[in-house]
């Protein structure tokens, strides 16, 4: 049994239209929901409001995948966290390894982000993970080590207790090869022992750490058993309501 929040999160990514969207959480609460999990869903932008209204009242909390850190201003394409408020969002995934890679975001992007997101009652998943050049580099602990402290620099005890920090490493990501649960299980517990060294014991314990890279109902279960495996973090299949489903009831439960 698990103490920490248990947290299962679709990340979708650039898929889904507005309308495909409300179908799959209609069709996802008609399924039941495991009642020991959370479901955090981040949509499109596009798709953030129709989504947050069609899952009002049940307990799937739909949020967005970025925003920018400026209240508003001229930031051509970009978003802030004021409108992702005002279109429903409850969390929002920052720092995904696609956004370090494919659009350039640094550690101190990020983590000006996180205050924002903080600030506004957003939810943040800070999401860190290294390269395979790193992992076979042996820096992996040296990476995560800095994209924490960076990432999370100036954030108070009390700040930290509302984050989601989700451990991708990128090399698992889209690529159908999942970290081992051990190899994730040394991770986790080596960011745990690092949050605990910045912000004490307690708050580290009570931080849920999500694992994302190539999950798959297959596999959730071996990682879920982990100590420090506290939910995960799922791109690909969050897609279809069949897989996302099996995902959340990666154990079996008494329907409600
Ligand atoms: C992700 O997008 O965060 C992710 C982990 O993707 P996938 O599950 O497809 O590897």
């Amino acid at each position: 049994m698990k103490t920490r929040e248990v947290v299962i999160a679709g990340n979708w990514k650039m898929y889904k239209t507005i309308e495909e969207a409300q179908s799959f959480i209609y069709e996802l609460m008609a399924m039941g929901t495991n009642p020991t999990s959370s479901i955090y869903i981040a949509v499109p932008f596009t798709a953030l409001s129709a989504a947050s209204t069609a899952a009002k009242g049940s307990s799937i909390r739909v949020g967005a995948q970025n925003m920018h850190d400026a209240t508003e201003g001229a930031y051509t394409g970009e978003i802030s966290g004021k409108m992702l408020l005002d279109a429903g969002a409850q969390f929002v995934i920052l720092g995904h390894s696609e956004r370090r890679h494919l659009f350039g975001e640094t550690n101190e992007f990020i983590n000006r982000k996180v205050k924002a997101a903080l600030k506004l009652g957003i939810r943040p998943i800070l999401c860190i993970g290294e390269t395979l050049q790193e992992r076979e580099e042996n820096k992996t602990e040296n990476v995560l080590q800095n994209q924490l402290e960076s990432c999370l620099s100036g954030i108070s005890e009390n700040e930290l207790r509302k984050i989601l920090i989700a451990y991708e490493p990128v090399w698992a990501i889209g690529t159908g090869r999942t970290a081992s649960s051990e190899q994730a299980e040394e991770m986790h517990r080596f960011c745990r022992g690092l949050l605990s060294s910045k912000w004490g014991g307690e708050a580290a314990e009570s931080i849920s750490i999500l694992y994302g890279g190539s999950v798959k109902p297959e596999n959730t279960r071996a990682l879920m058993e982990q100590k420090n495996i506290d939910g995960v973090l799922v791109g690909g299949a969050s897609l279809t309501v069949d897989s996302f489903n099996k995902i959340i009831n990666y154990q079996p439960i008494n329907r409600y």
